[in-house]
């Protein structure tokens, strides 16, 4: 190549986002010795750096932090051939058979490319939000609900996910109190009957949540009445927002096919709608948004995007 010749550099396969979908599509494509590169904006590891402990992903009976979980992940990826480039995914050309990823470095060229950015959970941002986060505050009732056994907490949203994720927290909770800002739930009807049966929810409505407070973890909640303006406090020992997500899409622009939520769309080969681009963990329509999920999504693509590249 010349000093002038600007062409992207060359991939197989280009992964965006460094998180438990991308680095296992990441152990896949490299072990099937497709040239591969994955770009993470952030830190390697993904959203599951944020929690302490992981309890739930197979093969750790005492649990592990995902800090180790997503390292070793890393590891056994490069330990194969992967490349890593720390680098902000701005846009994507994706209709010509060589793809064409452009970074905040420089763009690079790929026969497929799967994306693998996830889905940022929407923040309410009052005080003592991002404070208490993992002390109290979570905003996944399946990754965490199991720490609340026998105590009091509120869940935050009046959706399908706040709902589903009160009924969850019933296995563990002593009490549930959904805080939803309106008088009527937007949660399937089938969900609202289950959650208003349920001994253990009680819902708070036309209300909204103004601080979270406590000491070391969360003591408490102070809550709004948007009607009555009544201020009122509830001793709870987590706080579960369930407000909705946000997948990291934007870069994308319009060349992928979403659902209403911005989520892609995919098939049971974890393809799109575009020849040889894949969708993979949370960022996808329908994921369960978990460790184990993202990681089998990854595996599905890398080994559809290597048929793909093939023609096998
Ligand atoms: C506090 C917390 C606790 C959790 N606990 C558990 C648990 O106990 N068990 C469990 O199974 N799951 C848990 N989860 C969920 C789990 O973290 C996610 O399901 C999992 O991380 C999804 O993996 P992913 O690779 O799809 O996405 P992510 O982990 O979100 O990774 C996506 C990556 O893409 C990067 N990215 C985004 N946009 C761009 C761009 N434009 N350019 C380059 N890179 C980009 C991001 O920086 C990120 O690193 C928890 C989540 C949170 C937040």
């Amino acid at each position: 190549m010349s000093l002038m010749d600007k062409s992207p550099k060359k991939y197989n396969v280009i992964i965006i986002g460094g998180g438990p979908a991308g680095l296992s599509a990441g152990i896949y494509t490299a072990r099937a010795r497709l040239k591969s590169l994955l770009i993470e904006r952030g830190a390697i590891g993904g959203q599951i750096l944020n929690t302490e402990w992981v309890e739930n992903y197979p093969g750790f009976p005492d649990g592990v932090s995902g800090i180790d979980l997503t390292e070793a992940m890393h590891k056994q990826a490069e330990k194969f051939g992967l490349e890593t480039l720390l680098a902000d995914v701005t846009g994507v050309k994706l209709t010509d058979v060589q793809k064409t990823v452009e970074t905040s470095e420089d763009s690079y060229a790929a026969q497929a490319v799967i994306i693998a950015s996830g889905s940022e959970r929407q923040k309410l941002g009052i005080p003592g939000e991002a404070e208490y986060t993992g002390k109290g505050v979570s905003y996944c009732a399946t990754c965490d609900g199991a720490f609340f056994r026998d105590k009091p907490v509120a869940v935050v949203g009046g959706g399908n996910a706040a709902i589903t994720e009160a009924l969850e927290l019933t296995k563990f909770a002593s009490d549930i109190t959904v805080i939803h800002r309106r008088d009527e739930l937007r949660a399937t009807k089938i969900l609202q009957e289950k959650a208003f049966t349920e001994p253990k929810i009680k819902i708070l409505w036309d209300s909204v949540v103004d601080e979270i407070t406590g000491d070391t973890f969360v003591k408490k909640v102070k809550v709004s009445n948007v009607k009555t303006k009544k201020k009122s406090t509830l001793n709870v020992a987590g706080v579960f927002m369930a407000v909705g997500f946000k997948p990291n899409t934007e870069y994308l622009k319009g060349a992928i096919k979403l659902d209403k939520n911005n989520a892609i769309i995919t098939d049971d080969k974890m393809a799109t709608n575009v020849p040889g681009v894949f969708a993979v963990g949370d960022i996808r329509s329908g994921s369960i948004r978990q460790v184990i999920s993202a990681t089998g999504d990854g595996a599905v693509a890398a080994v559809n995007a290597e048929k793909y590249i093939t023609g096998l």
